[in-house]
């Protein structure tokens, strides 16, 4: 057993009792990274973090994250260190300055060990589009099963315990869709409760910053460092920040929780619904109150096209100063219409170019009404019903997907309600900007799968007591690759 393996909380009791330092915190978690067979890194900031650890002495007993290793997606902006997004139209660029909540946890002393691998340019879902090709998931020695994404880099290391806690991007389920695949919480805050400055953006009215962790009450104290206003970035909420692990074990007594019947009832695996409905009954006994809903089997079904326009269209006007010629590798040309065409075309992969061409497609002046226009008003629609259910019931929860990690070869049928609803619902969160929580509900043939509960806006705190109470029921807390390998699962 290493200190690695603790959650946040028992870490920071250790480093506090001075059982183990920062520096050596560091040193062990780059040796484990530097022994990573997932394809989770970018790049270990090696240098950088021994420094750093080095000049982390007297131990602060009331900052949790003090001396605690971490790891960042490659997306975020580090001052001075290569970030690409895999991407390779952004290779070689070095950042001028820190993403905020990179700065806010370099203030708060936590130690940053690496950049983590994505899906490119944090489109797609199944790490397996970055440069640096597919990132594993350390569940499955064999490296058949996918992680999904496309914080693929972020997961395979918080759970395989390289660090406790990593940061990753999510517009649409990127960090809670892989939480589940990996066995871990994934959180993601309402939109505007952590900055987004520093983040490449991808479709910035669906955006956010979120993270992983191997507890929840462990995304809890991750949230109190990151959540905040920020001058840098307008859309940042200046509702004041709370202690969020404050009251965490307070249950679920008298809480209203909704169950969409749809999503549930286009779930066909027995193992998942059956862990899923043992937990109902135990929040039902800590006295719960569990409704099914109707959320509309059309609206449902429309959740990925919707998505996908609305996506597609801000990526292509977020993502058009990629032209070569302000960042990355510079490839020559007669004219700048060269530059760029040889820039983009060496530059971008398959998914990222078809996604800018259903962008630009839906943004021609043409196609605006019958493409961008109609996502739109389907997007207000979605976003209606939801709060309308949350104005009645404290919590949405369900599976967080029908399956555990899908085999790199499955084909899925896109066309079905498993895909198009229990695959996709993820995104209501992001449509409506919603906080959502991802937990490890159980295990099936030694993979996990996860449950995920929505609440009601900057109410971040009464999620993570509604995670806890999930936590406590499956007492699957702390779960990691390790945990298998010993023989405990
Ligand atoms: N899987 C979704 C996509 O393909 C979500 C990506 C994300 O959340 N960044 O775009």
């Amino acid at each position: 057993m290493s200190y690695l393996d603790l959650t946040i909380r028992e870490m920071h009791e250790a480093l506090v009792a001075k059982k183990v330092t920062p520096l050596e915190l560091a040193k062990e978690a780059i040796e484990r990274a530097k022994a990573d067979k997932n394809n989770a890194f970018e790049l270990i900031t090696e240098k950088e973090a021994l420094e750093f650890a080095a000049t982390l002495v007297e131990p602060e007993k009331d900052n949790l994250l003090w001396g605690i290793p971490y790891i960042a997606k490659d997306n975020f902006s580090t001052k001075g260190i290569e970030t690409t997004a895999s991407s390779n139209i952004l290779n070689g660029y070095v950042p001028l300055y820190d993403a905020t909540v990179i700065a806010k946890l370099k203030e708060k002393k936590a130690v940053m060990i690496a950049k983590s691998t994505l899906d490119e340019l944090a489109m797609g879902g199944t790490g397996t589009t970055g440069h640096k090709g597919v990132t594993y998931n350390p569940w499955d020695e064999t490296h058949t099963h996918l992680i999904g994404g496309s914080s693929c880099g972020s997961a395979a290391s918080v759970a395989a315990s390289i660090v406790p806690f990593a940061l990753g991007s999510d517009t649409g389920d990127s960090v809670r869709k892989p939480a589940a695949f990996a066995g871990l919480v994934g959180m993601k805050p309402t939109w505007g409760r952590i900055s987004r400055y520093g983040l490449f953006p991808f479709a910035p009215s669906l955006d956010h910053v979120a993270y992983f962790t191997r507890s929840v009450e462990d995304g809890a104290i991750v949230l109190d460092a990151l959540a905040g206003r920020d001058i840098h970035d307008s859309t940042s909420s200046s509702k004041p920040v709370e202690v969020y692990e404050e009251g965490i074990a307070s249950g679920v007594k008298g809480k209203k929780i909704a169950i969409i019947r749809e999503i549930v009832d286009s779930i066909t695996d027995h193992v998942i619904m059956g862990a899923f409905d043992k937990t109902l009954e135990a929040l039902k006994k800590e006295g719960a109150e569990i409704v099914y809903v109707d959320f509309g089997h059309d609206l449902l079904s429309s959740l990925y096209a919707t998505y996908i326009v609305i996506s597609s269209a801000e990526a292509t006007s977020n993502d058009a100063n990629l032209d070569g010629i302000k960042f990355g590798p510079y490839f020559s040309g007669k004219t700048y219409q060269d530059v760029m065409i040889q820039a983009r075309t060496k530059g971008f992969s398959e998914l990222i170019k078809r996604r800018f061409v259903i962008g630009s497609f839906s943004l021609m002046r043409e196609n605006q009404d019958v493409l961008f226009r109609r996502a739109q008003k389907n997007r207000a629609k979605i976003v209606m019903k939801t709060n309308e259910i949350l104005k009645d019931c404290d919590y949405i929860y369900v599976p967080a997907a029908p399956t555990v990690a899908p085999l790199a070869s499955a084909s899925t049928d896109k066309l079905s309600d498993e895909y198009l609803i229990a695959d996709n619902h993820l995104s209501l969160g992001n449509f409506a900007g919603l906080p959502s929580i991802t937990i490890p509900l159980g295990l099936e043939n030694g993979l996990p799968f996860g449950a995920n509960l929505m609440g009601r806006a900057f109410e971040e705190k009464a999620l993570f007591q509604a995670a806890e109470a999930v936590e406590q029921i499956t007492g699957l807390n702390n779960l990691s690759v390790l945990n298998k390998k010993e023989g405990n699962l």
